[in-house]
């Protein structure tokens, strides 16, 4: 008996020491609290190259000027960096697709809102002013050169900016020979490896708090949007940070989050905040028009404010509060 139990111990340390447990690191970068939680490797090495690419992403995309970046001084041009450069003509690409539902020019109203100072929502007349220097039309990019066809313009990379930084730190990640990893940029979660054929399980935030559901990945990024996540209150309304220019408004879509899930880190976080603005039905169309055939795309998870989940493609989404019911 005594025997039997040495070797039930024996095994069980035996398969602790096959699948070591995680090792986590915090650091601070992008204005919000990242992670990075590794298994079978150097935690402190593997911190070092994620906080590297969370500080370039911050330099490149401007974090200082909170992602915005305006015309030069000659009111009409501004040179890229070739990093910089497929981050703004994916979102480019994104911006016409969704016909300015996501727009890389929303920056001279993302400016005007404010939306982590802001006390008070700007005047209609504001709106009015800064929604006409804003549209995805009146930019041109060629090469590195981003061309402004109107003095005032400029762009948000708001929307990509902790894309961007998952994109490189994992390249840098698999280079340096991590095989399982998780990194959290600020809820936005992208996963390394497939935790040995098990797959990574991802919550999705229930926006009124708690878990809604979890998400099954391997080697891909789960990013949520939601008008939860930033925002200022005025006279008992709500104010968020996700802007539809189209009304120069916080969006107002029947969502109350959409996460998207695909291996291309940059485009998951660019359709998050675009499904988000478009609502349910739009980006369901959207979502068949142009990305049912991305390989990189796995799918998306869209929580409605009547407690409709709406799954498209081929996420393996497993509803865990009762007050969602799958569409
Ligand atoms: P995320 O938290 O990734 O959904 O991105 C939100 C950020 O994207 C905001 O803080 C703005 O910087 C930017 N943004 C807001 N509205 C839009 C929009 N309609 N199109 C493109 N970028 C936007
Ligand atoms: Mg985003």
């Amino acid at each position: 008996m005594k025997r039997t139990a040495l070797f039930v111990l024996i095994l069980a340390l035996l398969f602790c020491g096959c699948s070591p447990a995680g090792e986590k690191a915090e650091f601070w970068a992008m204005d919000t609290l990242c992670s990075v939680t590794v298994y079978g490797s150097d935690c402190s090495a593997a911190q070092r190259i994620a906080e590297d690419s969370a500080r370039r992403a911050e330099s490149l995309l401007g974090e200082e000027h909170g992602y915005l970046f305006f015309a030069g001084e000659d009111g009409q041009t501004l040179t890229l960096s070739d990093d910089a450069v497929r981050a703004v003509s994916l979102s480019l690409k994104i911006s016409e697709w969704t016909g300015g539902a996501f727009d890389i020019t929303v920056a001279p109203l993302s400016a005007l809102w404010n939306i982590q100072e802001a006390v008070c929502p700007p005047s209609g007349d504001e709106i009015g002013e800064a929604r006409s220097l804003t549209g995805y039309q009146g930019i041109t990019l060629d090469g590195n050169r981003l061309t402004f066809s109107r003095a005032g313009m400029g762009i948000d990379l708001g929307a990509v900016g902790k894309g961007f930084a998952a994109a490189s730190a994992y390249d840098a990640l698999c280079l340096s020979g991590v095989k399982n990893a998780v990194l959290n940029f600020g809820g936005n979660v992208t996963v390394i490896g497939d935790k040995n054929g098990k797959g990574y399980q991802v919550g999705i935030r229930n926006p009124a708090g708690g878990i809604a559901g979890v998400v099954s990945v391997s080697d891909a990024s789960v990013v949520t949007s939601g008008g939860y996540e930033r925002y200022f209150e005025y006279e008992g309304r709500r104010y968020h940070h996700i802007l539809d220019p189209r009304t120069g408004y916080p969006a107002e879509s029947d969502l109350l989050s959409a996460t998207v899930v695909s291996s291309d880190h940059i485009l998951a976080d660019i359709l998050s905040t675009a499904f988000f603005v478009c609502g349910s039905e739009e980006s369901r169309q959207l979502y068949e028009r142009y990305f049912a055939s991305d390989p990189s795309m796995i799918g998306a998870v869209l929580l409605s404010a009547d407690g409709e989940v709406t799954v498209l493609g081929n996420v393996d989404f497993r509803p865990i509060d009762s007050s969602y019911s799958l569409s």
